[in-house]
């Protein structure tokens, strides 16, 4: 239970092929989307994709070092996702491009699943479930119109859904497994240090996590166990928004939660990073972590999702679509990489326009930006304060089975089942609710109206 930078997953690591191939998957799926965006359709949202790959490659497929089905959900609806979500196609591709880039979760939750990392730490890739993958398919059309009219969600953002499909050995014999996975938004940001995380359920059945007070006093940056629940009573934490945020941010959690539990989801949790001014210290780039690597390479694969992405969108620029990927030095022309990619930051901010075949436009509002893509803390007048809060709802895949069903009825023999964790959704949702709303700390007086130096 710690936020954990993770371990290089690089060649040798016992699941490098398994990443390589979910890469290799995104990147090729990712750039053969169609070109023009057209209005999605239902048809869309059912529509699948599959790829195989090999080491000869084909038309459709570039050479792999693996061989490996891929298969794509939904591609057209991830891409508007993608879209309204203010993700620029080609630096999507360039964070999930390198074949060093990821960066494994020692510790997988419960659930079992993977996380990684892409190597810019924006993105996270998360294995999941079969059955949270038919959930996500079920629903995605509920999910995509949420997005669509609530422009502050505190849904985690999905850009995708995929399938890997691969040979693995086990006990001696070759077995062909499926691993689904996700993309989704990291909800941290990458160069803040984020002083102390909770991972709320809004039960307190079980949920505090062992910390070491020496070392937690210390504030200590390689020691950030994600803190629960309990632990949240323990240290009085509350969430610092003025009447202003608090009343937006309370109405938003309501919408998002509303939409969980039509959908009859539980065991989400609403995690909270925080990150305090007071003890601001921009971390390191993680990228020098990487320094190691062969940076021809790095850029090379770069390139080549570009020329990707170009080649789809634009299929008559002669310029860029010139140059051999696979020609590791230079274009025919004699530009040599770094300068492709210049001119092709150059281009892309030009071209952004005319490539959408229509305006997407995008939903990420205001109210999350404040700052880093965080919320600041305020006062009772909104007077900027001490703490940036990073808050999105997390794990919202799961839905209340048999299982949970179960689960229920042996623990509710013996406990209050408001402290159980495995409740039916509606009740879930108003619990975690009830839970976030008396930790928001309210100072809503009138009369400090007299003193704000503000209001005068
Ligand atoms: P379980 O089902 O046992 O709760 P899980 O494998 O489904 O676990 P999650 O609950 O999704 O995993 O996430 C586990 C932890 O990973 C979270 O508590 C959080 O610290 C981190 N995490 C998950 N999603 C994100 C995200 N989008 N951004 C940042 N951190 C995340
Ligand atoms: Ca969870
Ligand atoms: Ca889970």
């Amino acid at each position: 239970d710690r936020v954990l930078i993770g371990n290089k997953v690089s060649e040798g690591h016992v699941n490098f092929i398994i990443a390589y191939n979910m890469l290799t998957g995104i990147r090729v799926a990712v750039s053969r989307c169609s070109g023009i965006m057209k209005p999605l359709t239902m048809s869309d949202f059912h529509f699948n994709k599959k790829l195989a790959f090999d080491y000869h490659g084909n038309e459709l497929t570039p050479s792999s070092q693996y061989a490996f089905k891929f298969k794509d959900y939904s591609p057209e609806v991830f891409r508007e996702l993608r879209s309204m979500f203010g993700l620029d196609p080609a630096d999507y591709l360039v964070s999930l491009t390198s074949k060093y880039i990821l960066s494994e979760l020692n510790s997988p939750g419960k659930s079992g699943s993977f996380f990684y990392y892409s190597r810019d730490y924006k993105y996270i890739i998360k294995t999941i479930h079969h059955s949270e993958h038919i959930h996500l398919r079920k629903h995605l059309k509920e999910y995509y119109d949420h997005i669509k009219k609530n422009p502050n969600t505190l849904i985690c953002q999905f850009y995708g859904l995929h399938r890997v499909k691969m040979p693995i050995s086990f006990q001696n014999k070759i077995k062909h497994r499926k691993i689904y996975f996700i993309v989704m938004n990291n909800l941290f940001p990458p160069h803040l240090d984020i002083h102390r995380t909770y991972d709320l359920k809004g039960s307190t059945w079980g949920r505090r996590t062992i910390i070491d007070q020496k070392q937690f006093q210390q504030n200590d940056n390689t020691y950030r166990p994600v803190l629960k629940d309990l632990n949240w009573l323990d240290l009085k934490e509350t969430i610092k928004f003025g009447p202003l945020k608090k009343t937006k941010f309370l109405n938003q959690l309501q919408n998002d939660i509303v939409l969980l539990t039509k959908l009859n989801i539980m065991d989400y949790s609403l995690l909270i990073g925080i990150h305090d001014l007071n003890k601001d210290e921009l971390i390191s780039d993680n990228e020098d972590e990487y320094e190691d690597n062969n940076e021809e390479e790095e850029i090379q694969v770069a390139v080549d999702a570009i020329i990707q992405t170009h080649n789809n969108i634009e299929p008559h620029h002669d310029n860029v679509s010139n140059i051999s990927p696979l020609d590791g030095s230079a274009a025919s022309d004699g530009i040599n990489l770094n300068e492709i990619l210049k001119r092709h930051d150059v281009e892309q901010s030009v071209k952004k326009r005319p490539i959408r075949g229509y305006e997407v436009s995008t939903v990420v509002s205001h109210f999350f930006k404040d700052y880093e893509g965080g919320i600041r803390s305020s006062d009772t007048f909104n007077q900027d304060g001490q703490y940036i809060y990073y808050i999105g709802l997390i794990d919202c895949l799961t839905n209340y089975s048999i299982v949970k069903k179960l689960e229920t009825f042996w623990r509710s023999l013996n406990h209050n089942r408001k402290l159980v964790s495995a409740i039916p959704s509606k009740d879930y949702g108003e619990r975690l609710y009830e839970f976030v709303e008396n930790s928001l700390e309210t100072k809503t007086s009138f009369e400090p109206y007299l003193d704000n130096p503000n209001v005068r």
